[in-house]
């Protein structure tokens, strides 16, 4: 089974002029492609599944409405699963999450706390975890690094979620993008919590974070909580397995240890679907 657990389904128009702007001054216009569904079908076809989210950060003005994605979930429902971007800190966020799954089907939950300004171990936010964990749905955190000026690092650490998980074991968790640059952290906490897994989204981007962290997750014996995200559209599924399959070259030749082939082809094949109560 070929699985992409990160992936977006997003309109600029949803990140409001503000973020707009400021994105497009930091990283150049056109930072976030715009893709219709019919580019995200053609860029999907290498997946049996695909795990699907918008953004929602009301601090940055961003929000992805549950329509939208629900939208490109109805085209192929054997094949896409939806997930909410929901932000717990507005006052109406527990009614959403109800909404999204019973309005529209969504499986899963997926945070942004770094751009949307809260701690999401905050125990204020526990009734909102709680509810998540009563209705059966998985939580994908972006943990890491945003460029983001106005959004504060600290709630990014991939050690805020080890918080989150002994107040809720039964949560069940995907840490994004191997929480870069913390990525020696988020392997702790993987290992530590049977529940909680991370994606290798990104992984690829900075060659030698992505091998290095490679070797820490093989050193500590948690690559078998590593699930394969091309984070879409900002990386073409394709080339995102071509770059994971290619950081050894940059040790070839050298006594440094390389990533077992089988370990990255036992990523692009892991299907946690019912660990991660997706599909009962
Ligand atoms: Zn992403």
């Amino acid at each position: 089974m070929r699985i992409d657990y990160h992936s977006h389904f997003i309109e600029r128009v949803h990140f409001g002029p503000k973020f707009t702007r400021d994105w497009d001054e930091q990283c150049g216009l056109g930072a976030w492609p715009e893709v219709s569904a019919e580019d995200f079908e053609r860029a999907m076809e290498p997946f049996d599944k695909v795990l699907v989210f918008g953004i929602t950060a009301h601090a940055m003005g961003i929000h992805t409405p549950h329509e939208h994605v629900a939208r490109l979930v109805a085209r192929n429902p054997a094949k896409y699963i939806g997930f909410m971007a929901l932000d717990p800190s507005r006052p109406d966020a527990i009614r959403e999450m109800e909404r999204g799954v019973h309005e529209f089907g969504f499986r899963g939950i997926k945070l942004y706390p770094i751009m949307s300004v809260y701690n999401p171990a905050d125990p204020a936010f526990h009734p909102f975890y709680r509810r998540a964990v009563e209705l059966g749905l998985p939580v994908m955190m972006h943990m890491g690094a945003s460029p983001v000026s106005q959004g504060p690092l600290k709630y990014s650490l991939p050690l805020l979620v080890d918080d989150l998980a002994i107040a809720f074991p039964e949560l069940r968790v995907i840490i994004a993008h191997l929480g870069h640059p913390w990525q020696r952290e988020t392997a702790l906490v993987i290992r530590k919590h049977a529940h909680v897994y991370a994606d290798i989204s990104g992984l690829w981007h900075r060659p030698w974070q992505g091998y290095e962290a490679m070797i820490v997750c093989l050193e500590w014996g948690v690559t078998h909580k590593l699930l394969f995200g091309s984070d879409y559209p900002l990386w073409e599924p394709s080339n995102a397995i071509e770059s994971l399959r290619r950081l050894n070259e940059q040790v070839q030749g050298t006594p440094l240890p390389k990533i077992p082939g089988e370990v990255i082809e036992e990523i692009l094949e892991r299907d946690v679907l019912s660990e991660l109560g997706i599909i009962t």
